[in-house]
């Protein structure tokens, strides 16, 4: 009877992957199956009449011997080991994860116990495994996002998209990506996801934005693919928070953009810097060629005239030579001061002067260019003012307007100068009833070079009111005008009285 009952348990302990050990009461065993051998590394019969302890790892055989005497008082069929994770020593010294159950039986009169051995090893490794992927989903520093391929409907979202959507996970498993996405409808997303669910593409990229649960909204690059849990169908959404690189792409596009503003600026201003210098070339060329045949017609004529009675006629000769290198001169001045206003090379000379000096000057050295039946109106008031300025350059002022005056007024007509004293301020005027300035060309009179539509027969470089009005800017002046057509032109300087250094 026992050898059957023998064999019987023989059969059934072979035919188990699970390892079984038969120790007696003192911890020795009396018989294992093969898959007990295999597990630990031994032959045949080899174990048996051998200590437990032999497979059992040295550092545990303390724990063991507690536990045998807790389990001997009360031995009842259980699994052994509870929480704490149990391990098996192999023959070549190799320890290895187990779990072992427990079973205590009376055979014979004696008590034996019946061990169950599992090598946990590759279910361990499963698990190590699986806790590896559950952490690095959670602590990834994407967005993971899981939501279910027909429903829509949100599994799983790991920690860094909770942190930066707001929601919590379980507000986030009532949603579907449509409500955290502004930029798309259902139709739209459904769209979107086309290509996957056809298995046309594996993943698909794009960009959108996120909104979050206090509304706040911010730039993503989303990349989805199509998986499965068990029999489920997911998609797998990661999702990079890109406000970052935005600000650095904006930011890039930005100096990119400011930076061809400046270059088309730039390549303008040399174009216009070109067109100046060929305009500037032309007029010089121009301006200076009719004095200077005027100059030569003189010299020519001087030399006819030997007789000692002509000499009023060398005189007036003399006289054109004389006022048109004046002309010349002035010109030359002119281009001087441009290239001392540009470069800021002007030293300005402050002195307390009397305006009635200066006007008297310049009103005498003009009354020579008067035409027939000009003439020029001073007021009584002059008197009064004195100012500390750079009288010179209130000169070049007074000096440039008057000679306009001149030159764009016809015969017979009155020029005036008028002064007004403010608070801090000198008001200079100077009124003519001359051609005036076609409107469409007011808004140019002081820009360099320009000329109005209606001078362009007269001799001038287009330059003098541009150096007045530098001046005069340096100074803290202003200078502007009023003007019709054919009835005349106010030209208004305001200068302080005192220049403030
Ligand atoms: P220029 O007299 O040598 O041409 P300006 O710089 O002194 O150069 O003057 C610029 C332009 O302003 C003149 O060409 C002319 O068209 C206009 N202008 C200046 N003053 C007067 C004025 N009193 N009456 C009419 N036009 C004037």
């Amino acid at each position: 009877m026992f050898q059957q009952n023998q064999d019987i348990f023989n059969i059934l302990s072979e035919a188990l992957s699970e390892g079984i050990i038969i120790v007696d009461k003192t911890q020795k065993i009396v018989g294992v199956n093969t898959s007990t051998n295999e597990m630990f590394g031994y032959d045949e019969d080899e174990l048996t009449g051998k200590p437990l302890q032999l497979l059992i790892p040295p550092k545990y055989h303390a724990v063991h011997k507690d536990y045998v005497k807790g389990y001997t008082k009360n031995s009842v069929k259980r699994k052994m080991g509870g929480d704490r994770e149990l391990y098996g020593a192999k023959k070549n010294g190799k320890t290895f994860p187990v779990e072992v159950g427990l079973n205590p039986f009376e055979a014979y009169g004696n008590r034996y116990t019946m061990a169950l051995v599992v090598d946990i090893t590759e279910r361990k490794k499963a698990i190590q495994e699986l806790k590896h992927w559950a952490t690095i989903f959670d602590e990834s520093l994407n967005e993971i996002f899981i939501f279910d391929a027909s429903t829509l409907q949100f599994i799983d979202i790991n920690r860094g998209a909770l942190n930066n959507i707001g929601y919590t996970l379980e507000e986030m498993l009532r949603l579907t990506p449509v409500d955290i996405k502004p930029e798309y409808n259902l139709e739209q997303f459904n769209d979107a996801l086309l290509p996957l669910l056809n298995l046309e593409q594996e993943k698909i990229k794009f960009e959108t934005i996120h909104e979050r649960k206090d509304g706040s909204i911010y730039p993503v690059e989303v990349h989805l693919q199509l998986s499965s849990l068990g029999d489920q169908k997911v998609f797998v959404a990661i999702i990079l928070d890109i406000t970052e690189r935005k600000n650095y792409t904006n930011k890039l596009e930005q100096t990119v953009e400011n930076r061809t503003k400046q270059l088309k600026l730039a390549l303008e201003k040399e174009k216009e810097l070109n067109e100046l210098k060929t305009k500037f070339l032309s007029l010089v060329s121009h301006e200076f060629k009719t004095p200077l045949s005027g100059i030569l017609t003189s010299t020519i004529l001087l030399e006819k005239y030997k007789l000692t009675e002509q000499q009023e006629k060398r005189d007036k000769h003399i006289k054109t030579i004389s006022s048109k290198v004046h002309y010349l001169n002035n010109i030359l001045n002119d281009f001087l001061s441009i290239e001392r206003l540009d470069t800021g090379k002007v030293n300005y000379n402050f002195r307390d002067f009397n305006l009635s000096k200066v006007v008297n000057e310049v009103v005498y050295g003009a009354n020579m260019l008067l035409k027939e039946g000009q003439h020029i109106h001073i007021p009584e008031n002059i008197d009064e003012f004195n100012l500390h300025q750079d009288e010179k350059i209130l000169e070049l002022t007074i000096s440039n307007l008057i000679h306009n005056a001149i030159k764009y007024s016809p015969e017979n007509t009155t020029i005036s100068i008028a002064v007004k004293k403010e608070t801090k301020n000198m008001i200079f005027m100077v009124i003519d009833e001359g051609r005036g300035i076609p409107k469409k060309d007011q808004k140019h009179i002081f820009n360099r070079y320009f000329r109005a539509e209606n001078v362009l027969n007269d001799q001038g470089t287009g330059i003098g009111l541009n150096i007045v009005k530098g001046h005069l800017e340096s100074l803290g002046g202003t200078i502007r005008f009023e003007s019709e057509e054919d009835k005349g032109s106010i030209f208004i300087v305001e200068l302080p009285i005192t220049y403030k250094e």
